[in-house]
C-alpha cells in the first residue's frame, strides 16, 4: 500500500485553512457590508421621517405626547407666515371637520400690510383662537361655560354657553375676534332641501352633536378648540394636515424633540397681542418679526 505524500498532505491542509480562513473574513466583510447597508437604510429612514417629511414627524410628535398624562402635554400651533399663500384650504377643511355654518368661522386667513414704507408688504395671517394661558373670554363667560384643560386647549361648554347675551359678553372680551356665534343658518338654506352634509352628526368636545333647528350647538357661542375631538384619536388638527403651503405646526411644546419646539428654537417669532397678557398659544414665525411684531422672541 502506498504511504500518502507528505508534502501534498500539508499542502491540502494548508490549502483548507486559507480557504476556511478567506471564507471567514469574506463573511466578516459580507456581515460588516450588509450592517453597514442596514445601518445606513436605518438611518436614512429615520432622517426622512425627522426632517423630510414634517407632517409624519408631527404625527409622531403626537403619539409621543398622547402617551403622557394630559397635564404633561402642552399644545402650541406655529404658523410659518412666509409659507402660506392665502389659499384658504385650511379654513374650508375646519369647516367641514366641526360643520361650520355661514358667519361661522373657526378660522380665518386675513391678509395684513407689514413694513415701512417704502418697504411694505402684504402677508397673510391665519389666525384662530389662540387657546390664551389667561384667557379674558372665560372670565367674561358664565362660570363653566368656558374653562381652559390642564393640557392648554380653552373649550366651550355648549350647554352652558347658550345664549347671545353671554356670548357678546365673552366675544367683546376676546382681543382676536375667535368666537362666533351659531345661528342656525345652514349654506344650503333655500334650496329644495339642505344637503346631507350641513345636518350629518360630528363630534366635538367628546360628544356627537346634529345641528338641527332647535338642537345644540345652535344658539351656543363656538370657537376653535385645536380640532380636540381629532387630538383624541391621534389625529391632528384638520387645519394642519389640509395645509397646502405647509405654513401650519402643531405640537406639544413641552416635548424639546418635537417639531414646534424644534421651529421656535430655530426661528424668530411673535404672539399676537401678548401684552395684553393673555398667553397666547399660537406662535407666528415672520420676516421682519422684530420690526412688526407686539411681542418679539428670538
Ligand atoms: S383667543 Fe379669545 S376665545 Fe380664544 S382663549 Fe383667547 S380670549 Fe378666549
Ligand atoms: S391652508 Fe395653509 S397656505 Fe392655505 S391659507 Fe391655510 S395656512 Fe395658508
Amino acid at each position: 500500500m502506498s504511504q500518502p505524500c507528505k508534502g501534498k498532505a500539508t499542502r491540502r491542509k494548508l490549502l483548507r485553512g486559507v480557504i476556511s480562513a478567506a471564507a471567514t473574513v469574506v463573511a466578516a466583510e459580507v456581515g460588516t457590508v450588509l450592517k453597514g447597508v442596514t445601518t445606513e437604510r436605518r438611518a436614512s429612514a429615520e432622517e426622512r421621517f425627522s426632517t423630510d417629511n414634517e407632517v409624519l414627524r408631527m404625527q409622531q410628535d403626537l403619539e409621543r405626547a398622547l402617551r403622557k398624562p394630559v397635564e404633561q402635554r402642552q399644545w402650541v400651533m406655529v404658523i410659518d407666515t412666509r409659507k402660506c399663500i392665502g389659499c384658504n384650504a385650511c379654513v374650508v377643511a375646519c369647516i367641514a371637520e366641526n360643520r361650520l355654518p355661514p358667519g361661522v368661522s373657526y378660522r380665518t386667513v386675513p391678509e395684513v400690510e407689514v413694513g415701512e414704507y417704502p418697504a411694505v408688504r402684504r402677508v397673510f395671517m391665519p389666525t384662530n383662537c389662540q387657546q390664551c394661558d389667561n384667557p379674558p373670554c372665560m372670565k367674561a363667560a358664565p362660570p363653566g361655560a368656558i374653562s381652559k384643560r390642564p393640557d392648554g386647549i380653552v373649550v366651550v361648554d355648549y350647554t352652558k354657553f347658550r345664549t347671545r347675551k353671554a356670548f357678546e359678553a365673552a366675544a367683546k372680551a376676546c382681543p382676536y375676534t375667535a368666537l362666533y356665534f351659531d345661528d342656525g343658518k345652514y349654506w344650503t338654506q333655500g334650496t329644495p332641501r339642505l344637503q346631507a352634509y350641513e345636518t350629518r352628526p360630528h363630534v366635538e368636545y367628546g360628544q356627537r352633536w346634529t345641528r338641527m333647528e332647535g338642537q345644540l350647538p345652535i344658539g351656543a357661542g363656538r370657537k376653535c378648540h385645536f380640532c380636540l375631538q381629532r387630538l383624541e384619536v391621534g389625529m391632528l388638527p384638520a387645519c394642519v394636515t389640509t395645509c397646502i403651503g405647509r405654513a401650519m405646526y402643531f405640537g406639544d411644546i413641552s416635548d424639546k424633540r418635537s417639531l414646534v419646539a424644534d421651529l421656535l428654537r430655530r426661528n424668530p417669532h411673535m404672539q399676537v397681542n401678548a401684552n395684553l397678557g393673555t398667553r397666547p398659544r399660537v406662535y407666528y414665525i415672520a420676516e421682519d418679526v422684530k420690526k412688526n411684531c407686539q411681542v418679539c422672541h428670538g
